[in-house]
């Protein structure tokens, strides 16, 4: 049943105007429902309002997501922390409440492949996009290429900008190639334009040790590291690769072979 009266318009009016679109759209049924239920008047707004609220962080999430660029869909709801004892649950529940990225604290997430670096990272993104920050996730060598790419068509400017604008910046699978030495350099650019302004999320699977190997020059390495480790947090995970015991789970490997990820 439609009602129509001027007073209806006029709530619908309004609503448009505060941007409760949710209510908006729902309006007729959420007052028969309440009429239905004779909800008192503090019960009613509590719904309405909490619905509302509910659907704006809703859309707010889908947004973020989509703008984030993750590979893939993963949350830390699904990650199995018991098969990973070495990582630091107090840490992850601390960096899930987002402080960090108020003082654009960094994260690495070390260890081989296959232990959950990457799963780790989009699900902390993933919940830095829902404490209302913005994320974005780029390969290491993705991240490169466009800003070679960019600097040899004269627009590396707006591509560090790009990249120094996200609250959060995930950067996966650092050292997995090594960087040529002008990557190595605009790498630390960027590194440094996000200097205490904006989170950096990285994972590898290469010791912080080894990195003066990753980025090529021990001058270029020594400084990327100071800013990165100056604020960071490190989570290093050392137990086995995650697919590998799924295989070994399904009796494709016996205990103690090793194969390729
Ligand atoms: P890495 O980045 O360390 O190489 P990934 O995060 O890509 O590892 O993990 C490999 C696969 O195993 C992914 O599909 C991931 O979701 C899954 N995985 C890894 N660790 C866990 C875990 N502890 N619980 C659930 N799934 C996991
Ligand atoms: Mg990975």
């Amino acid at each position: 049943m439609v009602i129509e009266s001027p007073q209806l318009e006029r709530v619908t009016s309004y609503l448009t105007r505060l941007q409760l679109v949710a209510t908006r759209d729902r309006l007729e049924s959420v007052l028969q429902q309440a009429a239905k239920e004779e909800t008192s008047y503090l019960d009613f707004l509590d719904r309405v309002l909490g619905e509302e609220v509910a659907a704006k962080n809703d859309k707010r999430m889908r947004m973020g997501v989509q703008i984030a660029h993750f590979p893939l869909k993963r949350t830390l709801e699904d990650f199995d922390f018991t098969v990973q004892p070495s990582i630091d649950r107090k840490l992850i529940r601390e960096l899930e409440t987002g402080r960090y990225l108020a003082h654009g604290e960094n994260v690495l997430l070390l260890g081989p492949p296959g232990v959950g670096k990457t799963h780790l990272a989009i699900g902390l993104g993933r919940r830095a996009i829902a404490v209302g920050a913005s994320c974005l996730f780029v390969p290491a060598t993705g991240l490169v290429a466009q800003l070679l790419r960019a600097e040899s068509e004269g627009r590396l400017d707006e591509r560090l900008c790009y990249f120094a604008k996200p609250k959060l910046l995930i950067i996966d699978e650092l050292g997995y190639l090594p960087f040529e030495r002008q990557a190595a350099h605009l790498f630390f650019q960027l590194v440094n334009r996000r200097y205490e302004k904006g989170s950096l999320m990285l994972t590898s699977n290469q010791p912080v040790g080894n990195w003066g190997e990753v980025f090529g020059d021990a001058v270029v390495a020594t400084a990327i590291l100071d800013r990165l480790l100056h604020h960071s947090h490190v989570i290093t995970i050392k137990g086995e690769s995650y697919r590998l015991r799924e295989k070994r789970k399904a009796g494709l490997l016996r205990s103690g072979e090793v194969a390729a990820s």
